[in-house]
């Protein structure tokens, strides 16, 4: 398997491909930014990459540009749902322990209501 390379049994590679649908808010060339289907928040927007990757940590040892970048088009969807100015949180759980269930990498981009600390 080569790195990056789309996985059969990932469903964050069928939204990608398009043969799981999603409400799609933002898409590039790299990225594809899409509602979460069990919002934690009035504004509650999955960003991930094309590209295959399981988690935060692999895509950065791999491609550190590509996951500069994800900041960059998190930031993008927080200013384009308006929720820049109020503050917003980008989340990447990482590994089943801290809450991660898709093993393709992903941002949570929540906001739209005042979000406490320390998170659960
Ligand atoms: P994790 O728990 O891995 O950090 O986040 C996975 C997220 O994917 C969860 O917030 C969950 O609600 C969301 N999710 C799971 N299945 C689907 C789906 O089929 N469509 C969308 N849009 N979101 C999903």
């Amino acid at each position: 398997m080569a790195a990056g390379e789309a996985q059969a049994d990932c469903l964050f590679c069928k939204i990608v491909a398009g043969d799981v649908p999603a409400t799609v808010v933002r898409e590039t060339k790299d990225f594809v930014a899409f509602r979460d289907i069990n919002p934690q928040a009035p504004t509650h927007i999955l960003v991930i990459p094309r590209a295959h990757y399981p988690n935060a940590g692999e895509l950065g040892a791999a491609e550190p540009e590509l996951a500069g970048t994800l900041l960059a088009e998190a930031a993008a969807v927080a200013a384009g749902e308006g929720i820049d100015e109020t503050g917003y949180r980008v989340v990447f759980n990482t590994g089943a322990g801290a809450g991660q269930t898709v093993f393709h990498v992903h941002a949570h981009v929540m906001g739209g209501r005042g979000l406490t600390w320390p998170p659960g």
